[in-house]
């Protein structure tokens, strides 16, 4: 089956005054790049490329540069077209909006691989450790850069933190990092006293800190009995991540913000991670995660991919997250312990919540693994046409 055309949606569903903040940047709407692989019966797969960034930029390197590499090719080249274009681009490329476009062109021709033979993705990687994944609810972010009323802010994010374990999580993943330490601390405190001893508390402070700080926090959060510590320092700063893992006693995780296998080598055989994260629309689609999950797995590392996007992205990762070995091996999977858990982000997004025909929902704290041919999903036109920009 060959590929007969390549579309790019770039999508933006605006947030109104439902806007957040991460500590690093508002969240006015949320975007998405899809591009969609055409064959030559008609039949499309779906592909996401980048998380918040601009659209623009994988778009155009979709449009004007791979696409007509690609018009004619067979979808089933899928791991020989990735080598294919990352060689053709490697003098100027390598990671950014590059990697991001081949990322969903990947994505989209593992779809349409899948949907010719019949199968679902995770198949075509040799078989599914699950079918369904116990889903960490994300949130509990910031909700203005400027709010000076500490004390109606933490009683919000109280109840908000109350309102996932209601909702049936168990696991928890909360933001810091946009305010001063002391103040984040009350925070991390005011998530415990919401939710309990036996909810799972995570943390990510989309890499705030400079270590020195990066540990002031890591101790609050071994205080009050969190689990993870997502990017406490910027990407680059491999020597603050290895001073963090030997310090703490709490799992450091990073890599969303990481292309490739020799980005996530550097990373891994330079001992800055117990978790690692590649995002599937970013660090180079499902033949490179596979690829670096085999590297994860042999220095005995958890990987959770981190997941942001659309309906899209979250069916791709829900697929990667299938082929995910426990790591290590139990007879009995414990969910975050051993088994991978997936990021179910639980902000505002229509382009997660009503873009695909059949959204996710939570059962028993879990996300099902689609299992119809390819990525498993259907993209309703309609709500595209909505969002397109
Ligand atoms: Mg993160």
């Amino acid at each position: 089956m060959k590929i007969r055309d390549i579309r790019t949606h770039l999508l933006k569903a605006p947030l109104g005054d439902k806007r957040f903040y991460s500590s690093q940047a508002a969240f006015p709407a949320r975007t998405s790049l899809l591009v969609e692989v055409i064959a030559e019966d008609g039949r499309v797969g779906w592909g996401e490329g980048g998380q918040w960034g601009p659209t623009e930029p994988p778009a155009a390197v979709i449009e004007q540069i791979f696409k007509p590499m690609l018009i004619g090719r067979s979808v089933h080249d899928v791991t020989r077209i990735w080598e294919e274009l990352y060689g053709y681009t490697r003098d100027f490329a390598r990671r950014g909006p590059y990697l991001e476009a081949q990322s969903a062109l990947d994505v989209a021709l593992w779809d349409l691989k899948g949907q010719d033979l019949g199968v679902p993705i995770h198949s075509l990687f040799g078989g599914a450790f699950r079918d369904s994944v116990p889903a960490y609810a994300t949130g509990c972010y910031y909700r203005g850069a400027d709010v000076h009323d500490e004390a109606a802010v933490l009683e919000a994010l109280k109840k908000e933190a109350a309102s996932y374990v209601e909702a049936g999580f168990s696991i928890l993943k909360i933001k810091t990092g946009l305010w001063p330490v002391d103040k984040d601390a009350k925070r991390i405190a005011a998530v415990r006293e919401a939710v309990g001893p036996d909810i799972a508390l995570l943390s990510d402070a989309n890499h705030a800190y400079r270590a020195s700080d990066a540990l002031r926090v890591g101790r609050i959060l071994e205080e009050y009995g969190y689990l993870m510590f997502e990017e406490p320092v910027p990407p680059e700063d491999l020597d603050g991540y290895r001073r963090l893992r030997s310090s703490l006693n709490i799992a450091i995780a990073g890599g969303e913000c990481e292309y490739t296998r020799w980005g996530f080598r550097d990373l891994i055989v330079g001992g800055t991670l117990d978790i690692v994260q590649p995002d599937i629309s970013v660090a180079g689609g499902l033949s490179e995660f596979a690829k670096i999950l085999a590297l994860a797995t042999a220095y005995n590392l958890m990987v959770l991919p981190h997941v942001w996007g659309s309906g899209i992205a979250l069916a791709a990762s829900l697929q990667a997250l299938a082929i995910i070995p426990e790591s290590p091996y139990r007879a009995f999977p414990l969910p975050f312990e051993t088994e991978p858990i997936v990021e179910f982000d639980r902000n505002p997004n229509p382009l997660r919540d009503d873009l695909i025909t059949t959204p996710f929902s939570l059962v028993d704290g879990r996300l099902p693994v689609p299992q119809k041919p390819g990525l498993g999903v259907e993209v309703n036109r309609e709500v595209l046409k909505k969002y397109t920009t």
